[in-house]
């Protein structure tokens, strides 16, 4: 991490998970053991449905409140799908896209992700962008070629003056629900290239402003290490996130590298 540049931010992804009523419980403890005065920018993306009531619920522990996918598209004949200007209306302040799981089950594409950013940013929200690399891929040594593209393909046509608002989160795919995490060393590596394609796309001002994340099975025990890595600024949670204790670990974590 690097304070002194960019904002730490810990984001929990709870796919499809919880009722809200189970969100209700969840709200009630965290409430009581979240660190007050925190550094760091702490986020919850629950399901669509439960947004509002998270928006409530989360306020006074100062979370705020994010979605895991939204439509490029500002309305139309798209069922079941959902506007960023939507989101915003409801409290949403950050959006994540083109999540592996996405990716693999969706469809999801390099394309359709660069149409997401461009309407969650035009929409005045934070696009949390997704990339990583599979096991096939990090074996055959090709991790940096993939990513590359990836950080490219999503942030083709975004002008300077939106890229303050953009997180990327390094997601190797072989690391996300497998409790198999990358090493920090392999995490600072990536971060520190994808904060140099940025700089050879936008400058070293702007490079050195983005958050960049790291996600795939972090935890309250490893949280310290990777986050101790310069080009790691914070991390997106899916399981560990599910349980307050173990989220406001994390958390804590980040207050104190
Ligand atoms: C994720 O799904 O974004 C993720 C990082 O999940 P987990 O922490 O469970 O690996």
């Amino acid at each position: 991490m690097n304070r002194r540049y960019r904002k730490t931010i810990i984001a929990g992804n709870w796919k499809m998970n919880k009722t809200l009523s189970e969100m209700k419980a969840y709200a009630e403890e965290i409430h009581s053991i979240m660190p007050k005065g925190k550094w760091c920018e702490t986020v919850l993306c629950v399901p669509f449905v439960n947004i509002p009531s998270a928006v409530r619920l989360f306020k006074d522990c100062h979370i705020s409140v994010g979605a895991q996918n939204c439509h490029y598209e500002k309305s139309g004949a798209y069922t079941g799908e959902v506007t960023a200007e939507m989101l915003k209306e409801v409290g949403v302040k950050y959006v994540i896209l083109g999540h592996s799981e996405r990716r693999q089950y969706y469809n999801e594409t390099d394309f359709t992700v660069n149409k997401k950013v461009h309407a969650v940013l035009e929409a005045g929200l934070q696009p949390i962008i997704c990339v990583g690399e599979s096991l096939e891929q990090r074996e055959a040594a090709t991790t940096m070629e993939i990513i590359t593209y990836q950080v490219k393909a999503a942030l083709a046509g975004v002008p300077s003056d939106k890229m303050r608002r953009v997180i990327i989160a390094y997601e190797p795919l072989w690391a996300i629900g497998t409790g198999r995490t990358a090493t920090a060393e392999q995490a600072g590596e990536v971060c520190e290239g994808i904060r140099a394609v940025i700089r050879k796309l936008y400058g070293a001002r702007i490079a050195r402003a983005v958050t960049i994340q790291y996600g795939g099975s972090m935890n309250a025990k490893n949280a310290h290490e990777l986050l101790a890595q310069p080009d790691v600024d914070g991390g997106l949670i899916g399981g560990a996130a599910l349980k307050p204790a173990d989220f406001t670990a994390i958390v804590q974590a980040a207050n104190q590298e």
